[in-house]
């Protein structure tokens, strides 16, 4: 079962990947976007920590539900409130009761979690988004955690071939081809993560 530690050691975890990776995450904000992805995911983790520590919230889903609203509030970038999106729905599906939770439970929690984040920004897989990521690693998850970790990091990778169709990236057309997609980029350091915190 997993418990509220282990979802702030997730968050806690996905902080240091964003601070670790910020540079390369913005460098590929550049050539497609405007060069601010990883400082303003620095900034938005860095609040999730923060504020983790400041309100210790007991259950799953409350620190998932705390995590997000951080990040939809520091964050001005899209992916501020599209990874938001995808923390606050995955906890208000675990709920703020249960003081812990089964992988499963925490699988379907996610699926509609990434359902949300497709939801509001009206992208689906092959658009060259976070989803490219998002969306293999939740198919993953049935088989283990490492396994949703490698899916996400594939289709980051496989972002690179694609014409972005949604985000700033989209504004170049036909110019996004041959570059990775920083949010997918980060999406797998999420997913990471929470191999990371399911690996103690
Ligand atoms: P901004 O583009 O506002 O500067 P960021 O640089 O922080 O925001 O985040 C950009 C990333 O957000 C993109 O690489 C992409 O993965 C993701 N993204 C942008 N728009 C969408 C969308 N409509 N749906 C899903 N993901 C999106
Ligand atoms: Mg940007
Ligand atoms: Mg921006």
């Amino acid at each position: 079962m997993l418990d509220a530690d282990f979802f702030r050691r997730w968050m806690t975890a996905a902080a240091a990947a964003v601070d670790r990776e910020a540079e390369r995450l913005t460098a590929l904000d550049s050539p497609i976007g405007d060069a601010d992805h990883g400082s303003n995911l620095q900034r938005g983790f860095a609040a999730v920590v923060a504020a983790l520590e400041k309100e210790a919230p007991a259950t799953p889903g409350a620190v998932l539900q705390l995590a997000g609203r951080q990040l939809i509030s520091t964050v001005g970038g899209a992916s501020g409130p599209l990874y938001g999106t995808l923390l606050r729905r995955t906890g208000k599906t675990l709920g703020t009761d249960a003081a812990e939770v089964g992988e499963e439970r925490l699988r379907e929690a996610l699926r509609a979690g990434v359902a949300a984040v497709a939801t509001l920004g009206g992208a689906a897989p092959g658009d060259k988004t976070m989803l490219d990521a998002l969306v293999p690693a939740v198919d993953a998850l049935g088989e283990s955690f490492a396994a949703a970790a490698d899916a996400a990091e594939r289709g980051a990778e496989a972002t690179t071939p694609l014409r972005a169709r949604k985000g700033r990236a989209s504004y170049l057309g036909e110019r996004s081809v041959g570059h990775r997609d920083p949010g997918a980029t980060s999406a797998a350091l999420l997913v990471a993560a929470l191999a990371e915190a399911a690996d103690v």
